[in-house]
């Protein structure tokens, strides 16, 4: 029976002859800094299943208290100062040491971005909350200019520039993918010798599609997650430990 030491020497291995290495991160890297995730034993839907409908983007549209109560948690959420953990300080490290080409995120935190990891590698697939974009004529802003409006008293702000409903510019569901942005994705997931899948129950799509390629071109998948995914048996490893002991051990011995 192979060790966790056996287990991470090999995928070391893999990964200091891989000439092309990506990885896609989820929830789970995150739930070390303080952020729960969605499904697991402590997800948000898993304590509040009702909360799944409403995050969808036609319940958002549909609703003025949805706004204002989506509103209230971004305004209260930004006085929180959350940090990057040892997961996402080993991602951008594995970057550093030159073994990381393409992080793909689903994550709406910053906090890759934050660890260190570079723009250029960073592909975050469902946007991310530091800007607010208008649903009806695309204008951008970062989010703390519409954070001052509530602040000021505003409960649910409209474009200054066509009066549109204002969201942050992240991928609710329901909402299409930023084509141009998963095509990125896809690609990197077609180009690597080693696909990394962190903390991600591979549950959303079309993100959970991007191990498939992976494989389909012929990568080692490594999955690194508490809990089983739908991949698990396709994987080549399959890692269970903590996100930031895991990698921590790993990037180590790259
Ligand atoms: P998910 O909640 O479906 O799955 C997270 C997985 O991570 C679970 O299987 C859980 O067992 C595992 N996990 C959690 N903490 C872990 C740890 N410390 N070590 C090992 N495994 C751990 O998340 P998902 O697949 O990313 O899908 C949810 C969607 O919601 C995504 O779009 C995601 O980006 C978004 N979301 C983002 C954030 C964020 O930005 N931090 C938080 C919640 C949800």
């Amino acid at each position: 029976m192979q060790t966790e030491t056996d287990e991470l020497a090999a995928v070391a291995e893999w990964l200091e002859h891989a000439d092309q290495i990506t990885a896609l991160t989820g929830a789970g890297v995150s739930t070390e800094s303080g952020i729960p995730d969605f499904r697991g034993p402590n997800g948000s839907w898993t304590k509040d299943p009702a909360a799944q409908r409403r995050a969808t983007i036609q319940h958002y549209m549909a609703s003025k208290q949805a706004r204002v109560d989506a509103w209230r948690m971004r305004s209260e959420h930004s006085s929180r100062t959350v940090g990057p953990n040892a997961g996402h300080v080993a991602l951008a490290e594995l970057e550093r040491k030159g073994k990381l080409h393409t992080l793909i995120t689903q994550n709406i935190d910053s906090l890759h971005q934050k660890a260190g990891s570079s723009a250029g590698a960073l592909i975050e697939i469902h946007g991310a909350l530091r800007d607010v974009v208008c649903l009806g004529c695309g204008e951008r802003r970062p989010m703390e200019t519409a954070l001052e409006r509530v602040r000021a008293g505003e409960d649910d702000p409209s474009c200054t520039v066509c009066g549109g409903v204002l969201k942050s510019a992240t991928i609710s569901f329901g909402q299409p993918l930023d084509p141009e942005i998963l095509e990125g994705a896809q690609a990197a997931s077609s180009a690597c010798d080693v696909f990394l899948a962190i903390g991600t129950s591979l549950s959303v799509f079309p993100a959970a599609y991007l191990p498939q390629r992976a494989l389909q071109a012929g990568a080692r998948l490594v999955i690194v997650n508490a809990e089983p995914t739908r991949f698990d048996g396709r994987a080549h490893t399959v890692l269970r430990g903590t996100i930031g002991h895991t990698l921590t051990s790993l990037v180590a011995l790259v």
